[in-house]
């Protein structure tokens, strides 16, 4: 479903958050009265929210560490969903918005894949791994899109510390 988004530029970064606010999160569906587990399936440990899951699990914070890294940014944790959508959209020098929104699309995707898995298949994936899936994702966004010119040079920035 998520990677099926566009990608979010401006007018459509409202949608894509929207979007994303609709998923139907443990706590999402234990709010509408369904008597569910609201734990996380992931780390066991918190309610499973959106910000939970995409910010805030062990697990995704793993896969941001090495995602952030990458995008040659110094460590940065996303405490929450406004502060991580407005480091979407800062300007930088070194790593521009549409690379930085592409990974959020790859990561964000991952991480509900993630959740996916655990909850209704039993698979587990080490974030290493999973953070293979995310390179190679925005690779191929990149690659599909080279010929736009805000896609240019993408790559060679994306590989840069790899
Ligand atoms: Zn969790």
């Amino acid at each position: 479903m998520l990677c099926s988004l566009p990608l979010p530029p401006r007018q459509q970064k409202k949608e894509w958050a929207g979007k994303l606010d609709r998923l139907p999160t443990r706590s999402r569906l234990a709010s509408w009265g369904l008597q569910i587990d609201t734990c996380c399936c992931v780390c066991n440990n918190y309610h499973e929210t959106r910000d939970h899951i995409f910010l805030r699990c062990a697990y995704a914070e793993q896969i941001w560490k090495i995602v952030i890294r990458r995008l040659g940014y110094r460590p940065i944790l996303f405490h929450t969903w406004e502060a991580f959508l407005t480091w979407i959209g800062l300007k930088v020098s070194h790593c521009p918005s549409t690379l930085r929104k592409v990974t959020a699309q790859a990561v964000i995707y991952r991480l509900w894949r993630e959740r996916n898995n655990r909850l209704h298949n039993g698979i587990q994936t080490p974030p290493e791994v999973s953070f293979k899936e995310i390179d190679r994702q925005v690779r191929n966004v990149i690659l599909a899109r080279k010929h736009r010119h805000t896609f240019q040079n993408l790559m060679s920035i994306w590989l840069t510390y790899e």
